[in-house]
């Protein structure tokens, strides 16, 4: 499968990636970066503008002399189709090639339902969406909520999600979608699109960034030099299944016993929030559960802000457990920032408060004197974004190989 740009020359996509990634955006900097002439450059330049690549972007800062021409990368040049396939519902977009999107729409949707109705499904409303759009597609970006072994592109004994165990969804979503696709582990690909959103590109480049999503699942994203860490298999910040001292009675989804989103993971809270309101340990569960038949965790966030005290406690032990383990990996990884998605650390200040105050005490003082411990803005605006740029990154790296 082959995208739009396949045909292109290799010097022209190495040229316009360099611009695109904003690692060189003069006619110089181009030259330095590729060691190729500055007339060999002004041609290549000619030629992306020519293909609808790039486009003139005013001058850079002289540096005495006459201030010199910069380029930039035209996302709006085409389409990238996004699917974030999450526990109870499908999220599709589809995106420009910088991720910002065009069109989307949210699914109520198990992932139960097992991949060949999921991936069909996503692909039929993809093509739908698609048809009103003008620019060419390029290539779609899968976020999936399992880890993904690197060398297949596949899931890994995913422990949510029944039959999705090294099911092929490239295979199986290209000539459904007729456009390359890549694939890639829920957290990671929200780091890649929280990164591209870092204001300049030397901080970008030396980015040493934790995102750390407690959702449904627990896990991290991790981000070195500006470089995500994948590990040897892919298998890296995957923490949801360590184990959590004093817990060894607490069953988890994965079939072990004391996993630390068994004690701190959103369906670990959803399972004693329920218990709690049928109890009638919690007035404010209770209602919510007697109103709507059911519970989500923003339930226990509305239920903390108002100070009802189950919720409290259950937000505090959630947040114990998930300050203790991150406290370790801050030790071991001594990241510049730790950014926290998910609707309990994205609703709730005193999650972040009890989280920041137990790495703050047991992480070594060199590790946190200049660490920031944040909030993420929106978790699922930063998975369409990192979507769109796997997706795109493969493009060009397949391109220009
Ligand atoms: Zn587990």
């Amino acid at each position: 499968m082959s995208s739009p740009i396949a045909a292109i020359d290799t010097d022209v996509l190495l040229t316009v990636n360099l611009i695109r990634t904003g690692r060189a955006i003069t006619r110089q900097q181009l030259a330095r970066m590729t060691g190729m002439s500055r007339n060999t450059i002004s041609s290549l330049i000619n030629t992306a503008i020519d293909a609808g690549l790039i486009a003139p972007d005013g001058s850079a800062p002289s540096t005495g002399g006459r201030a010199p021409a910069t380029w930039r990368f035209r996302q709006e040049a085409g389409l990238v189709l996004a699917v974030g396939v999450h526990t109870s519902t499908l999220r599709l977009a589809v995106t420009d090639l910088a991720g910002q999107p065009v069109e989307r729409r949210t699914l109520d949707w198990p992932i139960t339902r097992g991949p060949e109705a999921t991936l069909t499904r996503a692909a039929e409303e993809l093509q739908d969406m698609t048809r009103r759009h003008e620019p060419p597609v390029w290539a779609a970006g899968v976020s999936l909520p399992g880890p993904i072994n690197q060398e297949t592109g596949r899931p890994s004994s995913p422990p949510i999600m029944p039959g999705w165990d090294d099911f092929d969804v490239v295979g199986t979503l290209e000539p459904a979608l007729g456009v390359p696709v890549a694939t890639g582990n829920d957290v990671n690909i929200m780091l890649l699109g929280y990164a591209s959103t870092l204001p300049d590109q030397g901080r970008r480049e030396s980015a040493n960034i934790l995102y750390l999503q407690v959702g449904t699942g627990i896990g991290v994203g991790i981000m070195s030099n500006g470089h995500l860490h994948l590990g040897a298999a892919g298998a890296a910040g995957d923490i949801g299944h360590v184990q959590v001292s004093g817990t060894d009675s607490v069953i988890c989804r994965c079939g072990r016993t004391g996993c630390l989103e068994a004690v701190a993971g959103g369906w670990a809270l959803l399972r004693d929030a329920h218990r709690a309101a049928v109890e009638g340990l919690s007035p404010h569960l209770k209602e919510c559960l007697d109103r709507r038949g059911e519970l989500t965790v923003e339930d226990i966030v509305t239920g903390v802000n108002a100070g009802d005290t189950e919720c409290v406690t259950l937000m505090v032990r959630s947040a114990t457990a998930v300050g203790d383990a991150l406290a370790m990996v801050v030790s071991f990884f001594n990241p510049g920032r730790v950014v926290l998605a998910g609707p309990m650390p994205q609703g709730c200040p005193m999650f972040l408060d009890v989280i920041r105050r137990i790495v703050y005490e047991r992480a070594l003082s060199l590790a946190t004197t200049d660490l920031e411990i944040l909030p993420a803005d929106s978790g699922l605006d930063d998975e369409l974004r990192g979507c769109a740029l796997l997706a795109v990154n493969s493009v060009f790296t397949a391109a220009t190989a």
